[in-house]
């Protein structure tokens, strides 16, 4: 059997900060990048006797999630202690949810360029970050051979959000589409920043394979604070690649937590299942069930907006499954839904929304006459910055309008042809990309002024292609 023949199986486990104002349990102020241990009280110290108070903003934020996931939501959730020992933990266990989380069954949606895919969510929980351990000195600055461990606890206690996908997506391509639009719809929402740079979005990553047809799962991999899009679809393909292998040459593979190396590409053991880990979970008996109300929920879910995977559907339609992809996860949708209410065409709109920063919406008129008419590209450029800031007028760029007139232009392009001989001999070989080259040159004897498209035209004529 040849790799084609397994069936990739991934599941994610994914968690965000949320962006409440203070802690899950103490009114300590949430601030990223503040002095070390500078937000901290008896509460997320873990000082005896101290009383955890939950933040119910957290609550809504946890349910706004679940509602934009199509979850069921508890009518009653419980928290509970997840007992571990850790440095950077020191009440000794982390207040979770288990048995009844605040989200329960729901699925997000994605769409692909051949319809969508349906991908089950678990659950969604609310629990507190730990704090945070920093190894200092050594030569490898890992925990391994560091001189120092220190803690900064301001981030002990940050509310948690934890999404849990079904086993449902089957390449990493999927695994990372999939993350991607969660990650909107989370940024979406205003309830985290969702940045992986930061840390205040990172996945747990659980793979393994199967032959088609099997039914139930193998043994998985579990791939630990993966923080970045990037190695988490190279992480899963390492996986798929090592297992498969692995599983042909009639090994039994174990379910562990592994650690991936982006340098050798291969996944090595962090912990084997002999050390796995049993959490004595119980009900928080310093914390009473939370019990949201029927109207709460019905006003959050007032709250949910047009979800990202939905206008991806919708654009697509105009612009094609691509292009709608990448506008409705980079939230530029818009500026080009601004612009074409304007009239400018949808695909140039979407390429714009794209290419060119922010604007004020109430410039979107003046910048569709801009857009439409033929002004010189600095032209552009300047109504684009100053759309940026402050109210702009059409009127101000459309003088500037760029050369088109052919008898201005030809003898620029004949220096240029001139000039550059080679490039010539080289597009008449064959390759049509050296007319953006010259393209660009023409660009810059006329400091912008000349129309690009004039200019695409008349080169070609002159090239006789
Ligand atoms: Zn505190």
């Amino acid at each position: 059997m040849a790799e084609a023949d397994w069936e990739l199986v991934v599941g994610l486990e994914v968690h965000a900060h949320l962006k409440t104002r203070t802690k899950m349990f103490c009114r300590c102020a949430l601030e990223y990048g503040a002095a070390e241990n500078t937000h901290t009280c008896p509460v997320c110290l873990a000082h005896p006797g101290a009383l955890p108070v939950p933040n119910g903003r957290a609550i809504e934020m946890t349910i706004l999630l679940g509602l934009a996931l199509d979850c069921e939501i508890a009518e009653r959730a419980v928290f509970a202690r997840k007992n571990y020992f850790y440095p950077d933990l020191p009440k000794g266990y982390q207040i979770s949810q288990y048995e009844h989380p605040l989200c329960g069954r729901g699925a997000l949606r994605i769409p692909t360029a051949d319809g969508d895919r349906e991908i089950g969510i678990v659950r969604a929980h609310l629990e507190e970050d730990a704090a945070k351990t920093v190894h200092a000195g050594g030569a490898t600055g890992r925990s391994v051979g560091a001189d120092v461990s220190l803690v900064d606890f301001n981030r002990g206690g940050t509310p948690l959000l934890e999404i849990v996908s079904a086993p449902d997506l089957r390449s990493a391509e999927e695994a990372v589409w999939f993350l991607r639009l969660l990650r909107q719809t989370i940024v979406e929402l205003g309830i985290s920043d969702a940045e992986m740079e930061k840390g205040t979005l990172r996945a747990d990553v659980n793979v393994s394979v199967r032959l088609p047809g099997e039914e139930g799962f193998r043994p998985r991999w579990e791939i630990k604070n993966m923080n970045s899009f990037t190695f988490i679809g190279r992480a899963i393909g390492a996986a798929f690649r090592q297992q498969v292998a692995a599983h042909e040459a009639g090994e039994t593979l174990e379910q562990s937590t592994y650690d991936y190396d982006p340098d050798t590409d291969r996944l090595t053991v962090h912990r084997s299942k002999e050390e796995a880990d049993d959490y004595r979970y119980f009900p928080e008996p310093d914390l009473v069930p939370v019990e949201p109300p029927a109207e709460l929920v019905e006003s959050l879910r007032g709250q949910v907006a047009e979800r990202p995977a939905d206008r991806i559907r919708r654009l697509a339609a105009e612009l094609g499954f691509e292009s709608a992809s990448e506008l409705g996860t980079t939230g530029n949708e818009w500026k080009a839904e601004a612009l074409a209410a304007e009239g400018v065409e949808w695909k140039a709109a979407a390429a714009i929304a794209m290419n060119r920063g922010d604007f004020l919406p109430e410039n979107a008129a003046a910048l569709a006459k801009v857009v439409q008419a033929n002004v010189t590209r600095e032209a552009l450029d300047e109504a684009f910055a100053a759309a940026a800031t402050g109210r702009i007028d059409a009127e101000t760029y459309l003088a500037q309008t760029a050369v088109s007139d052919e008898s201005a232009l030809d003898p620029v392009i004949q220096g240029v042809l001139d000039a550059n001989p080679e490039q010539v001999q080289t597009y008449l070989g064959g390759k049509e990309g050296v007319l953006g080259f010259l393209v660009g040159q023409v660009m810059r004897e006329t400091q912008g002024k000349a129309d690009p498209k004039v200019v695409n035209r008349l080169l070609r004529e002159k090239l006789g292609r």
